[in-house]
């Protein structure tokens, strides 16, 4: 059997527990060593194989699970965060059942969230945005045209840039293009949940600035919108004033 398992964000104790538990019975592991915190591999048994996949293409990732599951082992593909985002396992998953060989795919904490708990923030405050957007800059990777920054930008809702760290000039550009104001809240959170995570707390007009002067290139996320500012509305859900299914408003 082949386990997907979404290894959370970084910090070893972030993965899920049925992710931790596959992880010990695992004979075979490829997880992504650019990203995944290599203490994920204390999780492992002594016996078991591990490969690097950073330097492997996708055919010699599924060479690598072919034989293994020849020989009936079990393993994981861990992948950082939560796989089904940029984590490149549709293809894998299509390879696999050309071959049909059986699969299944454990979630993981997305950066994202590890992104907001850095922040101490919420992203869906009242009156702010009840929406986020999770998107990238088009880079050596392409975006479709109709996912253009500035398009996504001019719903001024809550933003979470992933892989597009190395492109913050571009990214700034298109965010007012789109209609930010250049004074919006923005925060750059780098290894979200790692021992070095850092936050930088800016404004969309000083991303770039304020990357190059912590000297963050990579793994970081870009975060923009109002929910990083301190105006809100409170929650419906807690006012005395509001019944719901659960609770009649007070007198
Ligand atoms: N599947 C992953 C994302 C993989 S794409 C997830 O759900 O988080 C890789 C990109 O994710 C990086 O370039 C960076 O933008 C972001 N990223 C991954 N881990 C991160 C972390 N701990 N802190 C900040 N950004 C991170």
């Amino acid at each position: 059997m082949i386990h997907f398992i979404g290894a959370g964000p970084g910090a070893a104790d972030l993965i899920t527990v049925r992710g931790a538990k596959l992880l010990g019975e695992a004979d075979v592991i490829i997880y992504a060593g650019s990203l995944v915190n290599p203490a994920l591999l204390d999780y492992k048994k002594e016996s078991c194989i591990v490969y690097d996949s950073a330097s492997m293409t996708l055919e010699a990732v599924i060479d690598v699970m072919k034989d293994a599951e020849a020989k009936g082992w079990n393993t994981v593909r861990l992948h950082t965060g939560d796989p089904s985002l940029y984590g490149a396992i549709r293809e894998q998953m299509d390879l696999l059942d050309e071959l049909g060989l059986s699969y299944d795919v454990t979630p993981g904490v997305s950066s994202f969230s590890g992104a907001a708990a850095a922040l101490e923030a919420e992203y869906t405050l009242p009156d702010v945005s009840q929406s986020v957007i999770i998107t990238r800059m088009a880079g050596r990777t392409p975006v479709p045209e109709g996912e253009k920054l500035s398009k996504m930008a001019s719903h001024g809702c809550t933003m979470v840039l992933f892989l597009s760290t190395g492109l913050l000039e571009e990214v700034e550009k298109e965010l007012m293009e789109g209609g930010y104001a250049p004074d919006t809240p923005a925060a750059i959170v780098y290894k979200a949940t790692w021992p070095e995570q850092a936050v930088y707390r800016c404004t969309v007009s000083t991303l770039a600035a304020t990357a190059k002067e912590h000297n963050v290139t990579k793994t970081a996320l870009i975060t923009v919108g109002g929910f990083l500012g301190d105006k809100y509305d409170r929650s419906k859900l807690y006012d005395p004033t509001f019944t719901h299914g659960y609770r009649e408003a007070s007198k």
